[in-house]
């Protein structure tokens, strides 16, 4: 690994030798990577010329999966600007706060997210660009924003011919490569710093874990991938990790071709496995029950796939057996990770993820692992620390994956990040193979279909509401989405309110799935320990038990 790419730069020169290989497909649209480089780096050039954008200088990327995306993101990252990608269901004040917090320069905006913002774009005073990427496809001409240069997409991107370069930007393993938006325990997203050391870690890190992979499995599947090209059908977001680390930035390194959907729809999905003949699929667990439930499975040739690989959320055991049974060529991988971990952290695939399909496997090689007691009060694993299969704790992982803390968050980066260790917030055991099981969440946070939601935040939002004494938000099971936003209120006396208020009251206030699908109204207080804390695995526990009898 001494010699592998060591930033974003160096991986976007290299992939110009797949030249014209496909690089990515968007409904009609093919570009092929030897284009793709000629637009990123005449891009790269421009948002140096023409928007000033230096060396650490931030350009936000808020939209839906867009070819825009991607090519902003590698021309960005090529000019030495750190990418901010923002989560494209917030509303408008989430989408504020982003760019603000990020305080970045340009912002690369679909024209939903344009709408959205325009009683926003006045509260960000360091704008300077605001670049509408869709405006063709929508057939509008961008709304102007007062004071800040307002282009189309399509005005500034070029395919130049001759000799083209990446503009010469000095760039170091350890400089900021992105700033990503994650839900964390207390109220608002914090951004996660990730270098372009961490991005690369994670490329090789897959590199490694497909090429043992391929070596396991050498004669035993025919290659059915066209010209031997991987088809890569990216269905989950480009604004979270894995869409942006594990799927662009990999396939774009690996020579594979992108197939990008605008957003998960089964149907489409089986479509898109079928006509673009997609070698590896996946998403969030939730994503692959229902490619598997769906009525169109059956009637589509999915005989390319040979590889199913999903993660972000806990996928149900039982899984790994319909993919078996319906893919017979595809392997199945679960892969765990965290944001902050710049994706992948451990990796169960293959034959072993068949003998153990309850656990997220070994950890990558680059990665050290450790279990230690919930509430652990010293700053690194200890020697003397219980150790062995039966022993569970929280979860903490150290190696050049993971990130260097939050973006100007430095309480909060030295509460979770001690001597090099992330502090994950989730409860595992590690069985004497290495593998690690997660079973279960220490940190207050739901996880609806693969998307982090901030329990607090939307606490904060049901206190906000007049008829609101007390409450709590916990994770109600979800046969498909693994988990729902569930909360538990206690009125003000005498006031009265229905359910469906408090949604709406949270829907006008948050991205619209923050919003609990189940509350429950309580006469009795929250329960709660000494500290006053509510104790949410017992309310979770009890309302679950209630509702099942
Ligand atoms: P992405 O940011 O791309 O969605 P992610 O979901 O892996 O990737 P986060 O959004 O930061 O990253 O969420 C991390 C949390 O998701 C973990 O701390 C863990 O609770 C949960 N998680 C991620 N992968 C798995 C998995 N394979 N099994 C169980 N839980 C998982």
């Amino acid at each position: 690994w001494k010699h592998a790419p060591d930033s974003l730069r160096t991986v976007l020169e290299l992939s110009r030798g797949h030249g014209d290989k496909d690089f990515l497909v968007y409904e009609d649209e093919r570009t092929t990577f030897e284009e793709h480089f000629r637009q990123a780096a005449a891009l790269a050039q421009l948002l140096r010329d023409r928007f000033g954008v230096q060396k650490g200088d931030r350009v936000a990327l808020v939209m839906r999966n867009l070819p825009e995306w991607a090519l902003t993101f590698w021309a960005a990252a090529a000019a030495g600007a750190i990418v901010v990608p923002v989560n494209a269901w917030w509303k408008g004040d989430e989408l504020e706060y982003a760019l603000a917090d990020s305080g970045s320069s340009v912002a690369v905006v679909d024209s939903e997210r344009h709408e959205r913002l325009l009683a926003h774009y006045q509260n960000l005073p360091q704008l300077r660009a605001v670049v509408v990427a869709d405006e063709q496809r929508s057939g509008q001409p961008p709304t102007p924003v007062p004071g800040v240069e307002t282009v189309a997409f399509a005005d500034i991107r070029t395919t130049p011919g001759g000799d083209v370069q990446l503009p010469d930007v000095p760039l170091a393993p350890d400089d900021d490569a992105t700033i990503f938006y994650t839900s964390g325990t207390t109220g608002r997203p914090k951004g996660v710093v990730g270098t372009h050391r961490n991005m690369c870690t994670n490329l090789m890190s897959l590199f490694f874990l497909n090429t043992r992979a391929q070596l396991r499995r050498a004669g035993e599947v025919a290659d059915v991938s066209e010209g031997g090209q991987n088809a890569y059908l990216l269905s989950v977001p480009l604004f979270h990790a894995t869409g942006c680390h594990s799927i662009l930035v990999a396939n774009t390194a690996a020579g594979g071709k992108l197939v990008m959907m605008h957003h998960f729809d089964p149907e489409r999905a089986l479509e898109l496995i079928e006509r673009e003949r997609i070698t590896t699929f996946g998403g969030v667990p939730a994503m692959v029950m229902q490619i598997l439930d769906s009525p169109d499975f059956a009637k589509r040739d999915t005989s390319s796939v040979r590889a199913v690989a999903y993660g972000g959320a806990p996928a149900p055991p039982e899984l790994v057996r319909r993919i078996k049974q319906h893919f017979p060529s595809g392997s199945p991988s679960n892969g765990y990770g965290l944001t902050e971990t710049s994706s992948v952290t451990t990796m169960n695939m293959g034959d072993d993820y068949v003998r153990k399909p309850d656990s997220v496997g070994p950890p990558v090689p680059v990665c050290d692992v450790a279990v230690v007691p919930e509430h652990f009060e010293g700053d690194e694993p200890t020697e003397d620390l219980p150790r062995g299969p039966q022993v569970v704790g929280e979860l903490w992982v150290k190696g050049p994956n993971v990130v260097r803390g939050y973006w100007n968050k430095p309480e909060e980066t030295a509460r979770t990040f001690t001597k090099g260790w992330l502090h994950t917030g989730d409860i595992a055991r590690i069985d004497e193979e290495g593998f690690v099981y997660i079973v279960d969440r220490a940190k207050d946070l739901v996880i609806r279909g693969g998307e982090n939601i901030s329990s607090v935040e939307v606490e904060s939002v049901l206190f906000e509401h007049p008829a609101v004494a007390d409450c709590a938000v916990i994770g109600v099971p979800h046969p498909v989405l693994g988990e729902e936003v569930g909360a538990v209120v206690v009125l003000r006396p005498g006031a009265q309110v229905t359910a469906e208020e408090l949604t709406r009251h949270v829907k006008e206030r948050l991205a619209a799935f923050k919003a609990p699908a189940h509350i429950w109204f309580r006469s009795e207080p929250l329960p709660r320990n000494p500290q006053g804390k509510v104790l949410k695995r017992e309310l979770r526990t009890e309302l679950v038990e209630q509702s099942s009898t």
